[in-house]
């Protein structure tokens, strides 16, 4: 009999997940406060459920793709774990607080809990190409890997309960801070007179090389799938980076980390998302720093 899954938030990233769960052979139950998602989950093949309650009732596996961490506390503790058959595998998939991802873990006694952020967007969603970190016990690992493997282009466990959303904040965090480095240095170029295409062949083969340079250039050209050559319409959303920073921030000063490269770069976000460009890809801020808003649509 193929596994029970129960999707909770099939929004724009858990609509594609639940549809890979669906087409790996499993049963996937969803739901979702919206009904223009759930009515796309059902269409790609997954049960519709009336409520969290009746959609985790008899499942083996439970994953939660939900916005942030208040709805993801909210809804483990009102309505999942009240409802979910003891020993089930919980795998919150949704980019939250460290210490909720915890406090969620401590109070799923009775059950397997792991955190599981994704790295990669809604088109890897889609194609079942994303990076999970997972943060769970190591005996229970294997489990959650195989439960997740549909959705994945690879799965690494980062560590104990909270480790998932440990590492995708510093993740994020790393290139945030690299982003701005590399639209500063390329604005920089323009001034000083030297062709930003030409800077960018030498740089992409010196040591300033990097992921946001030579796979996510800022600059429209060299690299053909960028989204700086489509208007930095689509990719990664400056208000979802602007939300990764502050995770970032708010876990540094709980642990006491100096983070001054992140504090930067989250004000610097906060400004361009302040200015209107929350909906565009967070190369963007190439333009920012070249002072030519005016050539963002
Ligand atoms: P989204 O808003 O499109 O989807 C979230 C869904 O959760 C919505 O459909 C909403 O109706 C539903 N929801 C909210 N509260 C609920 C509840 N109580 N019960 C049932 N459903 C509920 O957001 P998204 O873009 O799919 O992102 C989901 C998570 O993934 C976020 O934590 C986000 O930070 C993370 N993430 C997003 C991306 C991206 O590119 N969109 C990339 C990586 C990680």
């Amino acid at each position: 009999m193929s596994q029970r899954v129960a999707f909770i938030g099939v929004g724009n990233m858990g609509a594609g997940m639940a549809a890979n769960q669906v087409k790996a052979g499993r049963a996937v139950t969803a739901f979702d406060l919206s009904s223009a998602a759930l009515d796309k989950a059902v269409a790609a093949g997954c049960k519709p459920a009336g409520s969290v309650a009746e959609a985790v009732a008899d499942a083996e596996v439970v994953i939660t793709m939900l916005p942030a961490g208040k709805h993801v506390r909210q809804v483990y503790e009102h309505d999942i774990l009240p409802n979910a058959p003891k020993g089930a595998l919980l795998i919150d998939c949704s980019t939250i607080d460290v210490d909720s991802a915890r406090a969620v873990g401590e109070m799923a006694t009775g059950f397997r809990f792991g955190d599981a952020p994704v790295s990669g967007g809604i088109m890897a969603a889609d194609a079942g190409t994303l990076a999970f970190m997972v943060g769970c016990d190591e005996a229970d690992y294997p489990a959650f890997e195989a439960a997740l493997t549909p959705m994945a282009r690879v799965v690494f466990h980062a560590g104990a309960l909270g480790s998932g959303q440990a590492a995708k904040i510093c993740n994020n965090m790393l290139l945030g801070v690299s982003m701005l480095g590399v639209c500063e240095s390329l604005a920089l170029a323009e001034k000083l007179g030297l062709d930003p295409t030409r800077f960018f062949d030498i740089a992409s083969k010196s040591s300033g090389q990097c992921w946001s340079l030579t796979s996510y250039c800022p600059w429209p050209g060299p690299v053909e799938a960028a989204p700086s050559n489509r208007g930095y319409n689509g990719g990664f959303l400056t208000a979802l980076m602007l939300k990764d920073l502050k995770l970032a921030q708010e876990a540094a000063a709980k642990a006491g980390a100096a983070t001054p490269m992140g504090a930067q770069a989250e004000a610097l976000y906060q400004l361009f998302d302040g200015l209107g460009y929350g909906q565009k890809d967070f190369s963007a801020m190439l333009q920012l720093m070249r002072g030519k808003l005016d050539e963002l649509a």
